[in-house]
């Protein structure tokens, strides 16, 4: 088994992760998903104007 963030085989005591760096890092992502919940709706949409390209100066 190896550390799901960067790969390294994992460190007894920080399993499932090679160090603590990556399970802070973990952790952070876990914080972020539960604070912003992953949208399944549609309506994460903003009102987001339409992608115009840059006017392009002459
Ligand atoms: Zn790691």
């Amino acid at each position: 088994m190896s550390c799901p963030i960067c790969g390294k085989p994992t460190a007894d005591g920080y399993r499932p992760f090679c160090s603590r760096r990556c399970a802070d890092v973990d952790l952070g992502r876990w914080l972020t998903e539960n604070y912003r919940i992953p949208a399944e709706t549609e309506e994460e949409t903003e009102d987001l104007p339409p992608e115009d390209p840059p006017p392009k100066a002459h």
